[in-house]
């Protein structure tokens, strides 16, 4: 991508599209460095919604009236518009969830609680988040599969020797998250993924922090599985997507059971609906799949591209001015194509809560806590760190602004 056409980013009119980065606290504009947990939603996408509920709110599953027939067809084309975002071959192989999380469970119930056994090995990374490391370590003690961990270098790296020394054909299950959400390192997923595939193991990416930030390929990528949620890429809260390869879902059991994902049932038994609805059952979020396809359409107008090149020009600068500071600990690798959006941190002698509570006086909004990263916190050695993450409307200023609070953390606990 030319200068030029980075130049060409208007945040000050993204911005514009955002009424709540208006809000002033005490006087002061908010400064929203949280975008790891969640982004801010512009108003095409509520807009987008609210027609949703002023114009064809009715449940789906083609009912016989018009209202029906059209909050289907926006449902069902919702999948179709996901899959062309992420690079897969069709609505078949996007199922909505409510979020990363509940699609991490859906492959753990529905393949690993069926497949796995005391032969068999999980693999994950030291740097997955609960979403991942949790499900996982449960399918393990339910089914007796090993669970082992690819280390973290010094760094803030996988140690891609300890991967392929840990993925062998024993291996049934890797899970690696595509970029984490505590160190913001890009970590190498194709390669992962075509370790996993040498020993004929599958392969799920945690896709939650990399696909609002950057293009993502499923094709490419050739993972088995990929999840993300809508409401850390600027759409709606209470929906995320689990893609899986076609023939693998055909496979797999349902999760959840009920209405809506059958195809015939008697007293004795049923049968299951094609995919993706096979693994939709009841209402589905219709709503925020409508709030889901105008966050795309708003994200791909700017260009997935730019959305990248500017968080990596905004942490660059993040990164460049907190390794000014006196007493701060960044964690993760340096800026660049390795680091995606959101820098960890830890001010010494300074607790992480205490930090973001100042911040907060300063109107600056971060992130204190173990980021749901709590075995990679132990192994860095801390308790807790504090994070600023950043989308497409931040600006160098705010970050000038995160800085001033710390500079006035530190005199305080001095
Ligand atoms: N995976 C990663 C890397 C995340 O950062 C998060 C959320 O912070 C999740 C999974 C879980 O996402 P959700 O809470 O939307 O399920």
């Amino acid at each position: 991508m030319s200068q030029q056409n980075l130049e060409s980013l208007d945040v000050e009119a993204i911005r514009e599209e955002f009424p709540i980065l208006e809000r002033e606290f005490d006087g002061e504009q908010v400064v929203y460095l949280d975008n790891a947990a969640t982004t801010q939603t512009p108003d095409p996408v509520v807009d987008a919604m609210s027609d949703y509920y002023r114009e064809y709110n009715a449940n789906v599953h083609r009912g016989i009236h018009h209202l029906s027939q059209e909050a289907s067809i926006a449902y069902e084309e919702a999948h179709d518009r996901v899959a062309d975002f992420i690079g897969a071959d069709g609505r078949e192989e996007i199922i909505f969830t409510k979020n990363t999380t509940e699609a991490e469970n859906l492959v753990a119930y529905a393949w690993g609680l069926n497949e796995l056994g005391p032969d068999d090995e999980i693999v994950l990374t030291e740097m997955e988040h609960h979403a991942s490391l949790v499900t996982w370590q449960q399918i393990g003690k339910q089914t007796g599969a090993d669970v082992e961990y690819i280390r973290v270098t010094e760094d803030g790296r996988l140690d891609m020797d300890h991967a392929r020394e840990l993925i062998t054909d024993d291996t049934a299950m890797l899970s690696a998250v595509h970029v984490s959400n505590t160190l913001g390192t890009v970590n190498p997923v194709s390669k992962l993924v075509d370790i996993a595939h040498e020993h004929d193991a599958l392969a799920f990416i945690d896709g939650a922090q990399a696909v609002p930030n950057r293009p993502v390929d499923v094709d490419a990528i050739d993972a088995d599985f990929y999840a993300f949620s809508g409401h850390k890429m600027a759409g709606p809260t209470g929906i995320g997507a689990l893609y899986g390869k076609q023939e693998l879902l055909e496979e797999m059991q349902p999760y959840l059971y009920g209405g809506g994902m059958i195809r015939k049932v008697t007293f004795e038994d049923s049968t299951w609906d094609e995919l993706p609805w096979k693994f939709e059952p009841g209402t589905p979020q219709i709503a925020e799949a409508v709030g889901l396809v105008a966050a795309i359409d708003w994200l791909e107008e700017i260009g997935m591209d730019r959305v990248q090149a500017h968080e990596e020009e905004i942490t660059r600068y993040a990164y460049e001015q907190l390794t000014a500071e006196p007493d701060v600990e960044i964690y993760g690798p340096e800026p660049g194509s390795e680091r995606a959006g959101l820098v960890g941190f830890n001010v010494d002698g300074v607790h992480a809560h205490d930090l973001a509570s100042i911040m907060n006086d300063h109107t600056v909004a971060i992130r204190a806590g173990d980021h749901c990263t709590q075995p990679l916190h132990d192994k860095l050695g801390v308790a807790a760190s504090a994070r600023a993450s950043f989308y497409v409307y931040n600006t160098k200023d705010e970050v000038d602004k995160l800085v001033a609070a710390i500079d006035d953390a530190r005199q305080l606990f001095a």
